[in-house]
């Protein structure tokens, strides 16, 4: 079996952070550097479907998980008026003990998985960032901005959209595109109804809600944005409203709650999808990295995440380098995909307002799709 001791994970988001997890779990030595000197996220929310809270379980995470999280069970589609269009009942890939699906603070996320990662020994640079990598048969020299040099079995890339680990792999051949759209989100206290994810869809747009505790929600919605306009600061409450005006029941009535600049994130939607394999010798990129997509389905972080942990089982399993990171491509680019494929297409079918598209036919088809093991 090949030695696989020393590991550089670039980038402390979800994906780098989870792979730092998974791999100091396997007793490998992680070091991991991050571009940002203070390590904050922004202050919305995410949602984690089934796949991921089972992978929370198998990263040894699902109990402070959970703890930071809002429960839930069901994916209900409404029309923007208020009719129920289908209720998709949740699955308890964890066990029967744990919930379907969460709902999380994205700062609440990053809290976790940077305190695990840094109670399990990985040792964290932020500030820095890789300035050149050079490697053999045998390993990776690396050169930090920080001026500190070493020696790596491995680096993994996890540095996101715009990965400077994609741009050192593969030059300029894969650059991220806007989409075409744009996602607006904003904070609310969370209503008793949401209990679960509620989206609704219409004609004029679509939007959704999803509780992120007993006291918070947030709200989210896209739209066409041609020729991805800047948004300034002191309009993005009236924007957002104004992309909801034609949208009735309770997102027309919170709609006029969106009030505070400060509170609305806004997001123009870019994807990229490297053809794999996603390395050259020993140096691999994962995540958002490797295969970003739209929002649509609610699974971009969940596969950064299952990419760090399948990275982890492959590095422990038979055979040499070469040999485990093909199996880590066979595990993960079919899935990847069709995630970033199904994801593309649904904010494709919003812009053409195609009111024959199936969507509810699409997120059932992703759900059982992500329940299949790994
Ligand atoms: C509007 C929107 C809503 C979304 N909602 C969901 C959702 O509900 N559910 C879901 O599963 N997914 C969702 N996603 C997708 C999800 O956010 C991403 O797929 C996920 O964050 C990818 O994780 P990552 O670690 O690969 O990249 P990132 O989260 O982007 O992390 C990359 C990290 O690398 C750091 N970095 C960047 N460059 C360097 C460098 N050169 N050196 C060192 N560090 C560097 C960055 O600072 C960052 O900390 C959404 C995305 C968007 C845009």
């Amino acid at each position: 079996m090949n030695a696989m001791n020393k590991v550089l994970v670039v980038g402390g988001g979800i994906g780098g952070l989870c792979a730092a997890i998974a791999l100091r779990r396997k007793g490998i030595s992680v070091d991991l550097v991050e571009l940002k000197s203070e390590w904050t996220v922004y202050g919305v929310g995410i949602i984690q479907q089934s796949n991921v809270v089972r992978e929370m379980s198998r990263l040894g995470l699902l109990d402070a998980y959970l703890e930071a999280a809002y429960a839930f069970e069901d994916v209900a589609i409404n029309t923007t008026e208020g009719q129920q269009l289908v209720r998709i009942p949740g699955q308890r890939l964890a066990g029967p003990q744990y919930p379907a699906n969460v709902g999380i603070s994205r700062r609440a996320l990053h809290k976790v998985l940077s305190e695990t990662t840094l109670e399990l020994g990985a040792t964290v640079r932020l500030g820095t960032s890789v300035e050149s990598l050079e490697q053999d048969d045998n390993g990776v020299d690396v050169l930090l901005t920080d001026g500190t040099r070493a020696r790596y079995d491995l680096v993994v890339g996890a540095d996101g959209l715009y990965s400077k680990v994609r741009e050192m792999l593969f030059g300029n051949q894969y650059l991220p595109r806007f989409t075409g759209q744009s996602v607006w989100r904003y904070n609310f206290p969370r209503l008793p109804q949401i209990d679960h994810l509620a989206n609704f869809q219409g004609p004029a747009g679509n939007a959704g809600l999803v509780p992120l505790s007993d006291d918070l929600m947030y709200m989210f919605t896209t739209s066409h944005e041609p020729g991805n306009p800047w948004m300034p600061h002191d309009c993005l409450a009236a924007e957002m409203r104004k992309r909801l005006q034609d949208m009735g029941g309770l997102i027309g009535e919170l709609r006029e709650q969106i009030v505070d600049n400060d509170e609305v994130v806004y997001k123009p939607l870019e994807a990229v999808f490297v053809d794999e394999p996603w390395y050259r010798g020993r140096v691999l990129i994962i995540g958002d990295a490797a295969h970003a997509t739209t929002p649509h389905l609610g699974q971009g972080a969940g596969m950064a995440i299952e990419d760090a942990l399948v990275l982890s089982e492959e590095l422990t399993g038979e055979g040499d380098l070469p040999q485990q990171l093909a199996r880590f491509m066979a595990r993960r680019f079919e899935r990847c995909k069709y995630i970033a494929e199904k994801s593309l297409l649904a904010g494709e079918k919003e812009m053409a307002r195609d009111r024959d598209f199936d969507r509810i036919g699409l997120v059932k088809e992703m759900l059982a799709v992500t329940a299949q093991p790994i």
